[in-house]
């Protein structure tokens, strides 16, 4: 018998998801991707990590606050990834369906404050567009939550710039979370710049930057961006427990709202 949380929606019974249903109206969405990650990280990674922090922040929740953490959407939107082998991509508008498909499922047994735990970048657009319209047609609360922005600042204090992909932050974070590093297979690619003085990769940006459609080809060659030998389980540990701190304080406060 595997060990059942009381929290994990897909592992319920229909009478026991009433029950819960009948004892929360938050529900968090763990949410992913499938794509390259590097030589030395899984194409699981962004889904994995979403998973690992929404089942954290759960059972650090629990019973004080009751949620209800849903299936993992372990599919995300990932073009910019499709020249590397293994990765598997939604269309924004699937993603976008996706997400509404499922808010208005759970609003349908009671739900009204839907948190995503998103942790792939790619995602984040079409994604704000999901919780847009769940929040319009549904009247639901609707937020997203993304580790790398809700522990920004001790990201930039943790990790040397460039923090993009499989670099020195989402490895570190990925191995304080238990996740399958190849230690021996990291490798260092600062990244190129396709338009030198503003196309810099990087989530914090230093200096003047445009909003370029590129492909993970245009900065790397190996699909790291970033120096993922200084990578560490003992630095990710300090943006893994800064982020759920973060992230059970916020759910504590919104349960607490009407
Ligand atoms: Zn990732």
């Amino acid at each position: 018998m595997p060990d059942v949380k009381p929290f994990l929606l897909t592992k319920l019974t229909w009478q026991e998801a009433k029950a819960l249903y009948e004892e929360t109206d938050i529900a968090i969405i763990p949410v992913g991707s499938q794509e390259q990650h590097g030589p030395a990280l899984p194409l699981d990674n962004d889904a994995y990590q979403a998973q690992e922090f929404a089942y954290l922040v759960a059972d650090r929740l629990w019973p004080k606050v009751k949620t209800i953490v849903t299936p993992l959407v372990s599919y995300g939107v990932s073009p910019h990834h499709m020249p590397f082998t293994g990765t598997i991509t939604l269309r924004h508008e699937t993603f976008i369906d996706v997400i509404v498909d499922i808010g208005k499922s759970l609003a349908k047994h009671g739900v009204k404050k839907i948190i995503v735990m998103n942790s792939h970048g790619g995602n984040t657009a079409a994604l704000s567009i999901a919780l847009r319209k769940l929040h319009d047609e549904d009247a639901l609360f609707c937020v997203g939550i993304e580790w790398w922005k809700i522990a920004g600042d001790l990201v930039q204090k943790t990790f040397e710039p460039p923090h993009f992909h499989a670099d020195e932050m989402e490895t570190s974070v990925a191995w304080a979370l238990g996740q399958r590093v190849l230690d021996k297979k990291r490798v260092d690619e600062p990244g190129r710049e396709p338009v030198p003085g503003f196309s810099k990769a990087t989530m914090f940006p230093s200096q003047p930057q445009i909003m370029p459609v590129w492909d993970t080809t245009d900065f790397t060659d190996s699909g790291t961006i970033g120096y993922a030998t200084r990578a560490s389980p003992e630095k990710g540990q300090i943006i893994v427990d800064a982020a759920i701190e973060r992230m059970v304080a916020f759910i504590e406060k919104v349960a607490s709202m009407d």
